[in-house]
């Protein structure tokens, strides 16, 4: 029996209905090839924005429900545009949503997690010589409401569906593959051939948004491959594996940057066991994910903590700091959106020594300030200011990695 594939598309390469024409070319040449195809849609660029930003204009904290419902809708219309492509080029195709696959997932709307994926509709549809085409980024509870994967996450609907059909997945998006540092920041970055999951896992949580963080983590935990390339190139692109299969293993592999965080300090709180419990549960009860937290030295019984959150949680982060903030008797609390977080990341830091020196060096020497720091076995962050943000990335590309070629970057 032929192979079986997964085919990601993203939202720039269904943008319209030219891009959407040349993304099922790309399918029809696999197609040709002998692969049994399943294609995973994003919604045209822009379009899940779009209607995030409705649901805003009518309630600042809009029921995730509703959101869901709403937002789901943008690739619902992707799907049946890109089967009515194919079907025009002359290959039978059939669209279905995530509740129709079913991908079934918890109830955390917005930020779902993928429970159980029924592949037996999609088997038969393959065996009646259908492509099939799933609409990303959805799926269904068990009672029956619409829920979404997070931003980003057709990425997941992807991987998630290659693990149950047992198959590779390719990632079409607008940039040639993975790079050693955003290619809309650093002009001539390198391509990075094949990359461990650990380090791709790293990059895409420290804000290189190629990959969503939570679709390589699935990964990793089942062993799907990954192909990341570009849909508007047949070029080679990056081959997300197992760290046995990555031959060279570099000292830095990758700079990120992440502007997605604000950072919120609660001022002069009694330094008293307990206080960081309150803080952090009322926000974990919230499901909302702390990132970099410092405390000050205590100075008369009182300190300050800071901590940032996702910027898409940072008003319902904001009214929940400020009511525990007055419970645990803080003077106030203080938020700020202009920050960065910039990062390097790589497997060969476990065994090499002065990685941070250098990397604060190269702050320094360009009069960043660093207001947070943290590290992993396998990178180092620092939050500084967000206007220095894609200076330090050039910077510390400069430093840490060697130039690589002019890339082809798409645009929205
Ligand atoms: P899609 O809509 O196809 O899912 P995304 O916008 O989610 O695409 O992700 C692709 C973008 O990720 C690129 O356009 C690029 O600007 C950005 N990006 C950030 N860091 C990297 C990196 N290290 N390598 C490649 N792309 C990166
Ligand atoms: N359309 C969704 C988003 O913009 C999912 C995706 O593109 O992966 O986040
Ligand atoms: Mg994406």
């Amino acid at each position: 029996m032929s192979k079986t594939l997964v085919m990601k598309f993203g939202g720039t390469s269904v943008g319209s209905l030219e891009r959407i024409e040349n993304a099922a070319r790309r399918v029809i040449k696999r197609l040709q090839e002998g692969y049994r195809v399943v294609v995973v849609s994003s919604a045209m660029a822009g379009e899940t924005d779009r209607l995030i930003n409705l649901a805003k204009q009518i309630d600042r904290f809009p029921s995730e429900r509703e959101v869901d419902m709403l937002i789901s809708t943008g690739e619902q219309q992707a799907i049946a545009l890109f089967a009515l492509t194919l079907n025009k080029l002359g290959v039978p195709a059939v669209s279905l949503c995530g509740w129709q696959v079913p991908i079934i997932t918890d109830k955390v709307h917005t930020k779902a997690r993928i429970k159980k994926i029924g592949v037996q509709r999609i088997k038969n549809l393959l065996d009646e010589g259908y492509t099939v085409v799933v609409a990303g980024f959805q799926g269904v509870s068990e009672d029956w409401e619409i829920t979404t994967l997070g931003r980003g996450g057709s990425d997941l609907s992807a991987v998630a569906l290659a693990y149950a059909l047992n198959c590779d997945c390719e990632i079409y998006t607008d940039v040639p593959g993975v790079f050693t540092a955003d290619p809309r920041i650093v002009a001539k970055p390198k391509k990075i051939p094949y990359i461990s999951y650990e380090e791709m896992l790293e990059m895409a949580s420290l804000g290189a948004k190629v990959m969503q963080a939570r679709s390589v983590e699935f990964a990793m935990k089942y062993g799907v491959r990954i192909h990341v390339r570009s849909s508007f190139s047949e070029e080679e692109g990056t081959w997300i594996v197992p760290e046995e299969e990555v031959m060279e293993k570099v000292e830095v592999r990758a700079i990120t940057l992440d502007t997605n965080e604000s950072r919120f300090t609660v001022v002069r709180v009694p330094d008293r066991p307990g206080i960081a419990y309150s803080l952090f549960k009322a926000l974990g009860d919230a499901h909302i994910v702390v990132d970099m937290i410092v405390q000050n030295v205590s100075h008369q019984g009182y300190t300050d903590l800071s901590f940032t959150v996702n910027k898409a949680d940072a008003d319902k982060a904001e009214e929940i700091v400020r009511k525990v903030a007055k419970e645990i008797g803080a003077e106030g609390v203080e938020r700020d959106d202009n920050v960065a977080k910039v990062s390097v990341v790589g497997i060969g830091m476990k065994s090499s020594y002065g990685t941070a020196a250098k990397m604060f060096e190269v702050l320094y020497k360009n009069n960043i300030n660093i207001m947070a720091i943290s590290t992993s076995e396998i990178k180092i962050s620092c939050l500084i200011e967000a206007k220095y943000g894609e200076l330090a990335v050039r910077e510390l590309h400069s430093a840490f990695i060697k130039e690589g070629e002019e890339v082809q970057v798409i645009n929205s």
